[in-house]
């Protein structure tokens, strides 16, 4: 017997994808490079099901039926282009090759291309929801040779997480590295969406001297109402979680944050594009601090603090404080989207917003109750130039707009860190600004090297120069 589609990569996220393929009635020829690890999965957890294992890409590639559909879920980078020179020897025209790994999407810009003039469909698609996901439903992104999605919709549909209403979380992106780019923006949310919680527990902690159990307390509720989302659920379950010694297992928990890439690209992305992504791109730089961890153990020690902690209405700071976090997320999603239609324009993607934020509500990392008011807003007007500016965000940001600046004042004057909701209100400011302080920068420019400036008494695209000094 065929094989529906072939799979190289069995490390977390590989394993799983294939059981969650089995599961649904597919079968799975397998491989990997270290062949021990095929035998070990055939052995154990694949046993007695549709798995077949190979021990080679010749193996591989004759395990399949055609057209072959064959799924890459390995280490991003040079490793996928040595797999694919492999391959392209083993593949015949009409052939389709994926690639789910968190790939940089000019490089599926670049194998889109590459295997195309071979007669090779290639799709890079993003996958999302860790190891849970990937085995009982994943958040799926695909995008690059349409004609490809006919042939591969059924098995990515039937093994996507559903949503709320029941549609699989996994629709055609759009071409190219659309895909991947649409991931690569959902990891930058996600570090947006943790950073914030970061904050937020910070001030609980250090400003509002609550312990852990009450601060799991307020997230857990939290989780209840327009926050209820994957990460604030995790929040209050890790809040809670003791050590064998009964303390809180977070305090044992150094304060360095690693990474692995996907926020870094964003941040690049947004500023290739010249989109204003503040909260991702500080999100990304705090963890780049956390983990100068002895330079701030030193720099602690030159400037001490003075513990400053509140001494007024504990319930109505901490309802302040929802409203922070709260309209910081939406400036997150905002800014997000925002830089995925600028990509779409760039490339000519012609991106479905709400298609994406629908694609997201479940089985990924960042799925929330959210979600769901995103599409809609995108559903009544696609064109909207910014998620804020739609009525009902718009609306909601007002409200929580007092929340928010009273914990960013607090969190400031008591010289707590709080780069991602303070930068969002500093973008939402300068956002709504009719006039803003670069009058001043366009003058320095003209100054110095005559870069020309427009004048607020001449239409729009008249450059003016001025000689400031006389000097010609
Ligand atoms: P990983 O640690 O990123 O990669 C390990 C896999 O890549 C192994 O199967 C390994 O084979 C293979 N590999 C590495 N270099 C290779 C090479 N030069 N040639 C052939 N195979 C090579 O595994 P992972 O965590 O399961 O992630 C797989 C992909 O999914 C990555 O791109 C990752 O970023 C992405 N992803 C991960 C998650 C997650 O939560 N972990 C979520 C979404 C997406 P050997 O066994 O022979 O070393």
């Amino acid at each position: 017997m065929k094989a529906d589609i072939g799979f190289i990569g069995l490390a977390v996220m590989g394993e799983n994808l294939v059981l969650n393929m089995e599961h649904h009635g597919f079968t799975v020829a397998v491989f990997n490079r270290t062949t021990a690890t095929v035998d070990t999965f055939i052995n154990g957890r694949a046993q007695g099901k549709k798995i077949i294992g190979t021990r080679s890409l010749a193996e591989l590639t004759q395990s399949i039926s055609r057209p072959r559909k064959i799924m890459m879920m390995i280490k991003a980078g040079a490793a996928v282009d040595a797999v694919i020179d492999e391959l392209i020897p083993l593949l015949e025209e009409g052939d389709i090759l994926i690639d789910g790994g968190n790939s940089n999407y000019a490089d599926t810009v670049r194998r889109v291309h590459r295997l195309k003039a071979l007669g090779i469909r290639f799709v890079g698609t993003g996958v999302s929801g860790g190891e849970e996901g990937a085995l009982k439903g994943p958040s799926i992104m695909p995008g690059g040779e349409a004609e490809a999605w006919p042939e591969i919709r059924n098995i990515f549909t039937s093994i996507a997480a559903k949503g709320p209403d029941g549609d699989p979380c996994c629709a055609w992106i759009g071409p190219d590295g659309s895909g991947h780019y649409v991931k690569m923006i959902h990891n930058g949310i996600e570090y947006g969406d943790m950073q914030l919680l970061a904050e937020t527990y910070w001030i609980m902690r250090e400003y509002l001297g609550m312990n852990h159990d009450e601060m799991a307390d307020v997230f857990s509720r939290w989780n209840e109402g327009k926050l209820d989302s994957y990460l604030v659920e995790i929040t209050a379950e890790i809040l809670r979680k003791k050590d064998s010694d009964g303390e809180p297992l977070a305090l044992k928990i150094l304060d360095t944050a690693g990474q692995k890439g996907t926020g870094k690209w964003t941040g690049i992305a947004a500023l290739n594009e010249g989109t204003p992504l503040t909260l991702i791109t500080e999100s990304v730089f705090a963890r780049a601090l956390s983990s100068q961890k002895e330079r701030r153990v030193a720099a602690s020690r030159i400037f001490p603090v003075e513990k400053k902690t509140f001494d007024g209405d504990r319930n109505a700071m901490l309802d302040a404080l929802r409203d922070a976090l709260y309209a910081a997320k939406i400036v997150s999603y905002a800014q997000g989207f925002e830089l995925i239609a600028q990509a779409s324009r760039t490339n000519g993607w012609n991106l479905d917003f709400a298609g994406i934020a629908r694609l997201w509500r479940g089985g990924c990392i960042i799925r929330s109750v959210f979600l769901d008011r995103i599409a809609d807003a995108f559903t009544a007007n696609p064109e909207l130039s910014n998620l804020v500016e739609s009525p009902y965000f718009s609306g909601e940001l007002i409200r929580a707009e007092d929340g928010w600046r009273k914990t960013a004042a607090a969190a400031i004057s008591a010289s707590l860190p709080v780069p991602a909701l303070a930068s969002a209100l500093t973008w939402f400011d300068g956002y709504r600004s009719a006039e803003g302080p670069a009058n001043l920068i366009q003058a320095q420019r003209d100054y110095f090297g005559a870069h020309t400036y427009e004048r607020t008494d001449a239409e729009r695209g008249r450059f003016f120069h001025t000689d400031w000094t006389g000097h010609g």
